[in-house]
């Protein structure tokens, strides 16, 4: 079966979150599976160069308006189309703004002209010897990619012969892609796309809603996540069309690359170490603490890695850090984002030197140190549709404090006694994003981890979770083949 996966990041060309992660993975997790996986990017800078000299396997003289063309490579070794329109994608700048961090105006056009080229691809656009070239499914990724089930529906490649089947996955429902009506003429779609089974949502275009009234089905990262979005605390205006959607709509596990991180063979740490050898851990525990410039003691050195938004809770842990260090904790910190809480956090550090210390930026190698170094990681997120950074904390055995949201509920055993009992325990959950729920987490984490036994079984519980692809590819390929029997 061959699948088109349209995504606007993929690790190890372009991230700015789990969604690069996840699209990166997808090609090795469903090849076991008898599914040729496909993946389609836009040609940023960083794309174009890392792909080197392609051939082009396809040319649009007017793509929503601009000249494009589709240039062929590999990503990790698997196939690997790039759309290349340098009027919408060649400039400076991260994917979605500008350098001064404001979104680009034209994203309407730069994502649009991402799923019509996906449509046009999966219908047969490209012609290799002569023959076009089909592929069986699109798999759209997010916002930027949910307007390519919209083509297909109304107005498919070639007319309405041979449709091609799409799912669209919600990555984090709070980016929806909305923009004013005015850009609808523009998109070359036929009038009756202008509603509400269409892409028209409160009076704009809704491209995040458009893929979920079109797609056949429609997945999000973890069955919690797809349970709470029906929810309008969840949903973020989009619940309704979640429920009538029904059972098209579920929630499969992200899962992670091993064989990016696996602290057996993982080269960034000082010390690689397995379950059986957490000793080691402490020579990774002492390089962290000199790298970031914290005093060396026995106590827990908790870490966070993270995006700084309000999303991931950082106003409320920047509530609990005097509690943190009360307890005898040290905070190590990367992340990057709000500038009000990055200031907060520096703040912060300059009130605790040598117990908090506070790294400002986007750091893949140092974020792997830290999971091999740090105690616990915090995960105090409002929402998470799925969350990875737990899921590397599992398998570092730095052990996962999170709140009880989304994929983080799905994938942590909280060590209540009951689970401590069964010996099942893999980490500590929270209920509610406030002062007094993270505080009294800190407080059982910090029970836990000076008894020493007791801390070292959670960690090796951690470090046996199996969140390999295994399990998620079969789900993926289980429903690709029902989307197109
Ligand atoms: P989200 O996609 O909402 O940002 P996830 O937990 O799903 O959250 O994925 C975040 C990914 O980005 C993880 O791979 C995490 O390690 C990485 N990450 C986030 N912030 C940073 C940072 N400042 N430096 C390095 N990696 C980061």
């Amino acid at each position: 079966m061959k699948v088109l996966s349209v995504a606007s990041e993929a690790v190890p060309l372009v991230k700015t979150g789990g969604l690069a992660d996840v699209v990166g993975a997808l090609p090795a997790a469903l090849a076991g599976h008898g599914v040729e996986m496909t993946t389609l990017l836009p040609g940023y800078p960083s794309v174009l160069k890392a792909i080197g000299r392609a051939r082009s396997v396809h040319a649009w003289d007017l793509l929503l308006g601009v000249p494009a063309r589709l240039l062929s490579g590999k990503i990790d070794g698997y196939p690997l189309l790039v759309l290349d329109a340098p009027a919408l994608y060649a400039r400076d700048g991260a994917p979605y703004a500008d350098v001064a961090g404001q979104d680009w105006g034209d994203n309407w056009q730069r994502f649009s002209a991402l799923g019509r080229a996906a449509a046009d691809i999966a219908g047969g656009a490209m012609v290799a010897r002569g023959k076009p070239r089909r592929f069986d499914l699109v798999h759209a990724h997010d916002w930027q990619a949910a307007m390519a089930p919209a083509y297909l529906h109304f107005a498919p490649f070639g007319g309405e012969a041979g449709r091609v089947p799409s799912i669209v996955t919600i990555h984090n429902m709070a980016f929806q892609g909305w923009f004013g009506a005015e850009v609808f003429p523009r998109l070359g779609l036929p009038r009756e796309a202008w509603s509400i089974d269409g892409v028209e949502y409160h009076g704009g275009l809704g491209m995040l809603k458009a893929g979920l009234a079109c797609a056949d089905a429609v997945t999000t990262v973890s069955p919690t996540y797809a349970r709470e979005i029906r929810s309008a605390a969840f949903g973020m205006g989009l619940e309704g069309l979640i429920v009538a959607r029904g059972r098209a709509v579920s929630g499969i596990l992200n899962g992670i690359d091993t064989g990016l991180w696996d602290p057996s063979r993982d080269p960034t740490l000082a010390a690689p170490y397995e379950a059986k050898k957490l000793e080691r851990r402490t020579a990774n525990k002492r390089a962290l603490e000199a790298e970031f410039g914290l005093e060396i003691d026995e106590g827990p050195l908790f870490i966070v890695v993270t995006r700084l938004t309000w999303q991931k809770g950082m106003d409320v842990l920047l509530e609990v850090l005097d509690h943190l260090v009360g307890l005898g904790g040290r905070l190590a910190l990367l992340g990057s984002g709000d500038s009000a809480i990055e200031q907060a956090l520096h703040q912060a550090a300059a009130r605790h030197p040598g117990r908090i210390a506070v790294r400002i930026g986007y750091d893949e190698a140092l974020s792997h140190r830290m999971q091999g170094g740090g105690d616990a990681i915090l995960v105090p997120s409002r929402f998470e549709p799925c969350g990875l950074t737990q899921l590397y904390g599992l398998a570092y055995g730095c052990v996962p404090v999170v709140a009880r949201t989304g994929g983080l509920a799905d994938t942590v055993i909280d060590a209540n006694p009951a689970a401590l009992a069964a010996g099942v325990a893999t980490g500590v959950q929270f209920d509610g994003i406030h002062y007094d729920a993270f505080a009294a987490a800190l407080t059982r984490t910090v029970d836990l981890y000076n008894r020493a036994e007791q801390w070292r079984t959670i960690q090796k519980n951690a470090m046996k979770c199996d969140f390999s692809w295994k399990a998620s590819g079969q789900a993926y390929a289980d429903l690709y083949r029902a989307l197109t029997a």
